[in-house]
């Protein structure tokens, strides 16, 4: 980390909280089963096609692990299809509604009780679960102090400058929850993804209307 990132990130924070509205975490919160399915859908989609994907399988299957796990593929398929990759996220969904079911009792409430890097290896060593679906949930789901990093996450913080540009998940990760607290984890972790979304795109970034720019080494 560079000398001044401390400021640096507190007047990125300040900056966004004063042009993006934050969601009540409740709102994205809720069941820990659920997040996950929707995790799963929204990987590599939009938000309104994950939306309609879940409202589809919401409206065909039980979403729960024994739901899921009996579900017919093929039902999940048809439900999911509106998404992008829906075969592959299909299968994910199914044989990690098998494992939760088979291994852990059907259920995730582990999360709530074990301590965070016990929940969060347990969660890794689900199928399809990588290390921003596993975040995601500990800190939507269960309060705990994690800064997930999703591709604008990444993107945004990697062109503010605050990691390397071949730093990988944990680096950032880590490097992110040192700059901010615990309780600003989610609404930064918002709000990064709204300033990618809207300013800071993979492809023709909006520099010049970018409400951070005058924070950002790479404006130009
Ligand atoms: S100035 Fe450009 S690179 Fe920097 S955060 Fe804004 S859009 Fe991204």
């Amino acid at each position: 980390m560079k000398e001044g990132d401390r400021v640096r990130a507190r007047l990125v924070l300040k900056t966004l909280e004063s042009k993006f509205k934050v969601p009540s975490i409740s709102k994205v919160a809720g069941d820990p089963f659920k997040v996950l399915v929707r995790t799963i859908i929204s990987q590599s989609t939009a938000e309104i096609n994950t939306r309609r994907a879940y409202e589809n399988l919401s409206k065909k299957v039980a979403l729960t692990p024994k739901g899921l796990a009996e579900a017919d593929i093929k039902e999940i398929e048809e439900a999911l299809f509106v998404a992008g990759l829906y075969r592959n996220k299909s299968r994910i969904i199914k044989t990690v509604s098998e494992t939760i079911l088979k291994d852990l009792g059907g259920s995730l409430d582990f999360i709530y009780s074990d301590p965070l890097e016990e929940a969060r290896e347990k969660l890794l060593r689900l199928p399809g679960v990588g290390p921003k679906t596993a975040d995601i949930l500990l800190l939507f789901c269960a309060g705990k102090p994690v800064l997930p990093v999703d591709t604008h996450v990444n993107r945004v913080s990697k062109r503010l400058g605050f990691v390397p540009e071949k730093a990988g998940y944990e680096e950032v990760r880590k490097t992110l929850e040192s700059l901010y607290t615990p309780k600003e984890y989610f609404k930064v972790h918002m709000l990064f993804i709204s300033l990618g979304r809207k300013f800071c795109r993979a492809l023709n970034p909006k520099h010049a209307e970018c409400p951070v720019r005058h924070l950002c080494p790479s404006k130009t």
